[in-house]
């Protein structure tokens, strides 16, 4: 069966996390008397304190329900439905004990990124490294997004940068980078497990492929029948890439441009 190369050669969308609204903090977080006490007896301490009441902050319902929303229950990292999720913070408060309640300094992962890999990592590629300072105090939910102008953190921030850019995927799941960004957050993350790699795989690519199959088989004797069904395929999938409660958004806009066009035109010309 013939196909025409050009014919499914489509165009990548960048993804990223929207940012957090500065307008929307919890007040569990924003005015809250309790919070700030916490904030000022970690600052005092110097370092964060781990203890269940200064832990206890981040199981506000106000600040669960925000996050679930803004990141559609999926995990900044890894891009997974999590049931059980984790308060990240980007810069972690083993050195930034400031930023422990700070807005732009949260993110929503699961624990497998933030516990098992990611922990307390967090390199910088410049000489700069901020310290507290008591002036910050009043733009302390802000804080994250202005030390990124004086740090340059090797980690990708999933709400500042596009990180969809530096990154590239292959058939069976695996991610890679050539970036030096790209590469510390996937290493950092652990994003090239096993289990994750094949979960991509198998609910991406296999059900893409078994669909395909399935029109290729149903209509081979039908060409332009055939066409319009795997056009139909296309659209349906570049829809899905675009949803932002989807999982593996970046790996799906990635096949879309690079892999699936050439397993389209394989299988045709078989
Ligand atoms: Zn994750």
């Amino acid at each position: 069966m013939q196909s025409k190369d050009t014919k499914y050669r489509l165009l990548s969308v960048m993804v990223q996390v929207p940012r957090k609204s500065l307008t929307e903090i919890p007040a569990s977080i924003k005015a809250n008397q309790t919070t700030n006490e916490r904030r000022n007896e970690v600052i005092e301490a110097k370092v964060f304190i781990k203890e269940n009441i200064y832990r206890t902050r981040y199981k506000q319902p106000d600040l669960k329900i925000s996050f679930e929303t803004h990141y559609k229950n999926k995990c900044a990292y890894c891009e997974q439905y999590v049931e059980r999720w984790d308060i990240e913070h980007y810069r972690p408060v083993s050195k930034y004990y400031w930023l422990a309640y700070s807005w732009d300094n949260l993110i929503f992962a699961c624990p497998t990124c933030n516990q098992d890999s990611k922990k307390e990592q967090f390199e910088i590629q410049n000489a700069t490294q901020v310290i507290y300072d008591s002036k910050d105090l009043s733009n302390i939910h802000n804080l994250c997004s202005k030390y990124n102008q004086q740090e340059k953190p090797k980690l990708f921030h999933p709400e500042f940068d596009q990180p969809e850019e530096f990154l590239s995927f292959d058939a069976k799941g695996n991610i890679y980078s050539e970036n030096i960004r790209g590469k510390y957050t996937i290493k950092t993350c652990g994003l090239n497990r096993e289990k994750l790699s094949t979960r991509r795989k198998e609910l991406v690519v296999d059900d893409f492929i078994k669909k395909l199959d399935d029109i290729i088989f149903i209509t081979h004797e039908d060409i332009e029948k055939c066409l319009i069904e795997i056009d139909k395929l296309i659209n349906d999938f570049a829809k899905e890439s675009k949803n932002q409660k989807k999982e593996f958004l970046a790996f799906r806009r990635y096949l879309l441009k690079n892999i699936f066009p050439q397993i389209i035109i394989q299988k045709m010309n078989k």
